[in-house]
Formats: structure tokens, C-alpha cells, sequence
């Protein structure tokens, strides 16, 4: 059977091709931006949805008298297209479904991702010696240099063009067999409770206890970007002073922020320490979700509690747009280094499942609103109410340990047994069929 996989590479244009690489990404923005506006055209004047053929249409035409269209790969043209009509897709869906979307929005150069391929062989190929390097060779563009190495080699389908913080990389869609990819499987069970403080932590099947702390550099790389940050508000701050704003007044509607040579400088600064990040902890990710399953035939976890993930997005910084931090520096501070931190289970996760998938291993998501990992006790099945301050678990039946450690045990014991907690009264489904959540502590 034949799986989807992904490889990125950096890429090393020279000269010549950055400034050819710019160009048609500016051109795809271009062309984003203005079939964002026909289809905001069509919507305001109550005409017909603009859909992705209509749009497909249009561009061949446009291609035809614009000479600067015409020199871009034709299919990247519809990628593109797509990803719009993609995004009015999510757009309408989220508006029938009752939220209230934000209407997609144009595009600017600075943040413009790049653009894609759909077919091998149609506007790029790649030219790969054996080990890390090889040569990408786009159509219109050049052969340029790239680096980077995946775990197995496959036929490769389709390809995106990424600029991101100042760099650019190809990400590689590969088919590939599952034998290619099959993974060494481990012999051990375990269950895990993911935090902010501390990482991981794993209980064992065989009773023992292990702690996985975020890496020391993951800490003084974010310490360093707060600290960068308040350089940043101070300078935003002079800067309001001089659209005669205080502090803490917020921008008028309309109101722009005169970006100086120093703020800028600052942004990129930040855009780069962010990116710097994310790679690193990719790459830290990538190993320790490796090491796990090689170790782990049978690994449990709880649910992402995605509501809680993706809150309030209008309300935190872009650190890809650090032109529109918000005025309120504490706030944006501090939703500026949860956003790196949030982003952080759900990749976890992610790549624990793919390469749990590899290795034929079970990885098993409790349901956190039947299972309660955190308040149930993991001896007796006991649900111990807690806040979020309270890290100890202390239970009527004399069991005493840290919060995770109890919320690990439990899950593993979920894992292991399923339903451990069901005929002592402290059954999920009492939640199902409405019932209030804080069923009292059965007495040991
Ligand atoms: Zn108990």
C-alpha cells in the first residue's frame, strides 16, 4: 500500500535565482490578491460564487495578455487558485456552521507563502546525488542547490515552494511504500500526561515513572525572545508617541504604525529568533517521538482539547506579521511565547501517530471528558476535583502523588484496562447523560 509522505529541503538559491524566486512569488501574490477580490466582487454584488474552474478560466485568459503571467508554470497557477478557493470554502463552511469568520483576507508580499506543484516532471524535478544534497530544477527559474534528507526514498507527486522567515525550502510529496517506511516496533507499554512545566510525563507498565523536561535551549531561546520583545514595545511605543497616542491607546481603525529602520530591524529579528525556534523544536520533536516508539508498542495519551488550543486567535500577535502586534504589549508578550508553547502538542501528537502507524504500534487517545486523566485517582477510580494550581493528587483512599504523575497512571491504566473506574460508581457516562461532572469522591 502506498502512504503520503513529506520531506523538506532548504533551499540555496544564488543570486540570480532569489531574484527570480521573489518574482514569481510576488506574482502569485498577485494573482492571490486579485482573485480574492473578484470573489469579494461577486459576493458583496450577490452575483454567483466564484469557483475554482471559473477561476482556472480566467487565469489561462490572464495569462494570455499578461507577460509576466506567462512565464509561470501553468499548474502552479491552479495550485494557487485552489488554495483560494480552498479558503472561501472554510470561509463559508464556518459561516453556515453559525461562527463568524473572518473574511479571508488579502495577502501581503511580506507574509506571502510561496506556491505549488502538482505534477512531477511539470515546472520542477529534482536531481539527487546520494546523501543530504541535490539540485531542484523549477521551470522559468534555475537549478538550485538543496539540502536536506528524509528516511526513505519514494516517487514524488507534488511539491511547495515555502518562504519562510527569510529562508526558502521545498516540501516534497512523496508516495511511498509502507514496507519503506515500516518502523522498528517497540515491546513496552506506557501512557503519558503532556504539560507546559514539565514535557512528558511517562508512566510505565512496569510501575516506573519517567520525566521528559522541555530541552534547557527551548527556555533561553524563549527568554530571549521576550526580552527582545520588550525592545520591541518600547520602540512601538515611541512610535505611537508620535501619532500623538499614548502607551496604552490603541490604534484608531485606519491607523498604522510608522514601521522606522529600528522597528524593522527588530521584526526581522524577531521573525528569525521565531523560526529558529520552530526548527529546533522540530527537530527535537522528530527524535524523541522516534526514541518513544521505538521503545513503546502500546502508547496512550489524552485528547487534544482543541478549543482551548486555538482561542481567541484575533487576540494574539502574528509573528509572522510583526507589523500588527497589538498595542497592548503584556498581553501580546505573553500570547506571543504561548503561541510557540501551543503549537507544541498537537505536532507532538501528530508525529507520535505517524510514526506510531510505522511501526504497527497502538497509539490510543483517551476522551478527556469520560476518562478525566487529571481528576481521576489512578488506584481507585475516584474523581478528586483539582484547579489548575493544585499539583498534588490526594485521594480518600490514602493515594498521594504529583498531578501529572496520577494523571499518566491513570491513562495508562485506561490503556491497559480500559473503563478500570466503571462499578465504583465513577463511571464517565454519568457525564454522558448530563449529569453534573463533580460526582462526589466515593469514600475508600
Ligand atoms: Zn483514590
Amino acid at each position: 500500500m502506498a502512504l503520503q509522505r513529506k520531506i523538506t529541503y532548504r533551499m540555496y538559491p544564488n543570486a540570480s535565482e532569489l531574484e527570480a524566486l521573489d518574482n514569481w512569488r510576488g506574482l502569485h501574490c498577485r494573482v492571490t490578491n486579485t482573485l480574492l477580490e473578484e470573489h469579494r466582487r461577486r459576493y458583496e454584488a450577490g452575483e454567483k460564487a466564484y469557483n475554482f474552474s471559473t477561476m482556472c478560466k480566467d487565469l489561462t485568459v490572464w495569462q494570455g495578455y499578461a507577460d509576466a503571467l506567462r512565464g509561470l508554470n501553468a499548474q502552479s497557477l491552479q495550485v494557487t487558485a485552489k488554495r483560494v478557493a480552498l479558503s472561501f470554502d472554510a470561509f463559508f463552511r464556518r459561516l453556515k456552521s453559525g461562527d463568524e469568520p473572518g473574511y479571508p483576507r488579502f495577502k501581503p508580499f511580506q507574509r506571502f507563502a510561496g506556491w505549488g506543484y502538482k505534477t512531477y516532471g511539470d515546472g520542477w524535478k529534482l536531481h539527487q546525488s546520494d546523501g543530504k544534497h541535490g539540485k531542484l530544477r523549477l521551470s522559468g527559474i534555475g537549478e538550485i542547490r538543496i539540502r536536506g534528507k528524509g528516511r526513505f526514498t519514494g516517487t514524488p507527486k507534488t511539491a511547495e515552494v515555502i518562504h519562510k522567515a527569510g529562508k526558502w525550502y521545498l516540501s516534497v510529496t512523496y508516495d511511498v511504500d509502507e514496507t519503506v517506511v515500516a518502523r522498528q516496533r517497540g515491546s513496552e507499554a506506557a501512557a503519558f500526561d503532556w504539560g507546559l512545566n514539565t514535557l512528558l510525563t511517562i508512566a510505565k507498565a512496569d510501575g516506573t515513572l519517567e520525566e521528559i523536561d522541555n530541552p534547557r535551549w527551548l527556555k533561553s531561546k524563549l527568554d530571549a525572545i521576550k526580552s527582545l520583545q520588550r525592545t520591541v514595545s518600547a520602540e512601538e511605543i515611541k512610535a505611537k508617541a508620535q501619532l500623538g497616542l499614548a502607551a496604552d491607546e490603541p490604534l484608531k481603525k485606519g491607523q498604522r504604525l510608522p514601521v522606522t529602520a529600528k522597528l524593522k530591524r527588530l521584526y526581522a529579528q524577531v521573525r528569525s529568533l521565531h523560526g529558529k525556534v520552530a526548527r529546533q523544536r522540530h527537530d527535537f520533536y522528530h527524535k524523541l517521538t522516534g526514541e518513544m516508539v521505538k521503545r513503546f508498542a502500546f502508547l496512550g495519551t489524552e485528547e487534544l482539547a482543541v478549543k482551548n488550543m486555538s482561542r481567541a486567535p484575533k487576540a494574539k500577535p502574528d509573528p509572522d506579521q510583526p507589523g500588527e502586534f497589538l498595542p497592548n504589549g503584556a498581553a501580546a508578550k505573553a500570547g506571543l511565547n504561548r503561541s510557540i508553547l501551543d503549537a507544541a502538542p498537537s505536532m507532538l501528537l501528530g508525529m507520535l501517530r505517524t510514526k506510531a502507524a510505522e511501526a504497527a504500534s497502538v497509539f490510543a487517545l483517551a476522551n478527556t471528558r469520560e476518562v478525566k486523566p487529571t481528576q481521576r485517582c489512578h488506584r481507585c477510580g475516584a474523581i478528586v476535583k483539582k484547579e489548575l494550581k493544585d499539583r498534588v493528587h490526594r485521594c480518600t483512599c490514602g493515594c498521594e502523588c504529583g498531578r501529572d504523575e496520577n494523571a499518566a497512571k491513570t491513562l495508562l491504566r485506561w490503556l491497559l484496562e480500559g473503563d478500570f473506574w466503571s462499578g465504583t460508581g465513577q463511571t464517565g457516562s454519568a457525564f454522558m447523560a448530563g449529569l453534573p461532572s463533580e460526582t462526589p469522591p466515593i469514600a475508600a
